[in-house]
């Protein structure tokens, strides 16, 4: 199975703007995959269709061959886990007094409890190199700090597959290169919205560029690079 299959995706939001016309993308297990495209060539509509948050236009998404029904209930819980996705704001992610409280809402909410709960929070700091401020207030750290949280706010739940909306952006280049050798170590499947291409082509292997709602192009990241 593969980790994301997206299939004739076309959406117009309320007002009639059509977003996206038709997409279709599929993403294997364990790849690293950019999403680039300019403003408003529907990354954001794309990535919300991901995990139900948008949905009753045309077409299918399937993450692990599971598909995305927002009908379903238990399918669309199931999918939510599935898919994690780390916004570009780490602050609309932590609202809890501290670290470790963040990253075991997800897991708790699960039904995880007692030691099990403990070592997902664990673990998934540990990945991220946080676990040393587990218990500190997560307003009390850096900005490149929050978003590795954040980054483990999504992991603890395991995911299928994780999408991150701009994880370069506010960066120092040490954050920077330290959110990226995270990245690289993790064996999930990426997903990764951006407009920095010399990161994207430093993480993900292949690119998918949206525009005007279709993907434009389905290409290794190093020749974008080069055309660039
Ligand atoms: P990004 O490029 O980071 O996706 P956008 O500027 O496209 O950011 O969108 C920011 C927010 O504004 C999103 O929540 C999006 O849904 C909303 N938005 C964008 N365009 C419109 C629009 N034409 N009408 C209403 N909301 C919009
Ligand atoms: P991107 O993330 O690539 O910048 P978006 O998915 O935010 O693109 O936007 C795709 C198109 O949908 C744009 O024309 C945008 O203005 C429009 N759009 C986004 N959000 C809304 C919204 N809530 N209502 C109406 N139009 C929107």
């Amino acid at each position: 199975n593969p980790s994301l299959e997206v299939s004739g995706l076309a959406y117009a939001y309320p007002d009639g703007t059509q977003a996206l016309y038709g997409v279709n993308a599929v993403i294997g297990k364990g790849e690293r995959v950019a999403l680039l495209g300019p403003n408003g060539a529907g990354k954001t509509t794309l990535v919300l269709h991901l995990n139900g948050i948008l949905h009753g236009g045309l077409g299918t998404v399937r993450v692990g061959g599971l598909a995305v029904d927002p009908k379903d209930k238990k399918a669309l819980r199931e999918v939510r886990r599935r898919v994690g996705i780390v916004f570009q704001d780490p602050d609309d992610q932590l609202f809890m007094p501290t670290v470790r409280e963040d990253v075991a809402f997800g897991p708790a909410n699960l039904g995880l409890r007692g030691a099990e709960l403990e070592r997902r929070v664990a673990d998934a700091l540990e990945r991220v190199g946080m676990l040393h401020v587990a218990d500190r207030p997560p307003q009390h750290l850096s900005f490149g700090q929050r978003r590795r949280v954040a980054v483990a706010t999504v992991l603890a739940m395991e995911p299928e597959i994780l999408v991150l909306d701009e994880p370069s952006s506010n960066l120092d280049p040490a954050s920077r290169r330290e959110l990226a050798e995270i990245l690289l170590g993790l064996e999930v499947t990426v997903l990764m919205v951006t407009h920095d291409l010399p990161y994207a082509a430093e993480l993900c292997p292949r690119s998918l560029i949206l525009s005007g709602g279709v993907i434009a192009a389905d290409a290794p990241t190093l020749e974008l690079l080069a055309d660039d």
